[in-house]
């Protein structure tokens, strides 16, 4: 297998969230209501995962695609 192929096998790899809860702190620095979180990782839960996405969740703010937030979360495999 040529470094190209393995290199571009790697980027293609489809991140998997840590549960760290970092992106689901709001812009006022308080948590989302919808965010549980542990002690232990993995960190958070969401309690409404399922539905989650268009969910208001303060005013004007809705929850969106991980990818669709165009932020770096320290050790996030979502961050570009
Ligand atoms: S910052 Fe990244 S790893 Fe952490 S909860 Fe959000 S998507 Fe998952
Ligand atoms: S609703 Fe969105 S921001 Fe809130 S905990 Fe769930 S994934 Fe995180």
């Amino acid at each position: 297998m040529s470094c190209f192929t393995k290199k571009r096998q790697r980027s293609e790899k489809k991140p998997e969230c840590l549960r760290c809860g970092r992106c689901c702190i709001l812009s006022d620095g308080r948590p989302c209501d919808y965010m549980i979180m542990y002690l232990t990782a993995p960190r958070s839960y969401c309690m409404i995962y399922p539905r989650r996405i268009g969910a208001i969740l303060r005013t004007g703010q809705i929850c969106a695609k991980r990818s669709e937030l165009k932020k770096n979360f320290e050790e996030c495999p979502y961050n570009e």
